[in-house]
């Protein structure tokens, strides 16, 4: 059985952009309406660290299940964190950085602090430097600041696949 690295996080951050991202190769749908991970997706995965050695985990997207109402995270994130709990050694979670904190980013936040979980904060959609700028503001969630990403241009993918790889 290979160690679980969960992705999580609020509908239409990039959770399943990322895993495809990681992989390196479609996995997971990506689509514009928030909601749309049926199943929960996963792969098993290489990671290389730093020093050239590899590992391999098993990556989750944990997309819920069912279409998700817009308006009502609260049961979706508790879901996920359920899961991500159940299951990972590792938790990725993703905010947005084009729309910024959000109250279910914070209500994420509490549920992973709580539980203990280790977990990575990632910043998607940092598609260039001048989003950097943004990354601050996410410190607020007390999980550090977050590492910028952007699984569109493929920004930081390697560093955070090396991440992966040293926890
Ligand atoms: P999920 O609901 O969290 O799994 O999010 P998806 O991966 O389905 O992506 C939701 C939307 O965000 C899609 O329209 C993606 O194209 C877009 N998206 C995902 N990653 C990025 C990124 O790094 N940069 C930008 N600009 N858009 C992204
Ligand atoms: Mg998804």
């Amino acid at each position: 059985v290979l160690p679980t690295v969960a992705i999580v996080g609020r509908p239409n951050v990039g959770k399943s952009s990322l895993l495809n991202a990681l992989a390196r190769r479609t996995i997971s749908i990506v689509e514009d309406m928030p909601g749309v991970t049926r199943d929960r997706i996963s792969t098993p995965l290489r990671v290389t660290d730093t020093a050239g050695v590899d590992r391999y985990i098993e990556l989750v997207d944990t997309g819920g299940y069912g279409f998700i109402d817009s308006d009502d995270l609260t049961e979706h994130i508790k879901q996920q964190i359920e899961q991500a709990m159940a299951l990972a050694q590792l938790v990725l979670f993703v905010v947005d950085c084009d729309a910024g904190l959000t109250a279910g980013d914070t209500e994420i936040a509490t549920l992973l602090r709580s539980k203990g979980i280790k977990t990575v904060l990632l910043a998607n959609k940092a598609d260039s430097v001048k989003s950097d700028v943004s990354l601050g503001d996410f410190a607020r969630l007390g999980l550090g600041t977050p590492l910028g990403i952007s699984a569109t241009n493929k920004r930081n993918i390697d560093e955070l696949d090396a991440l992966i790889a040293r926890n």
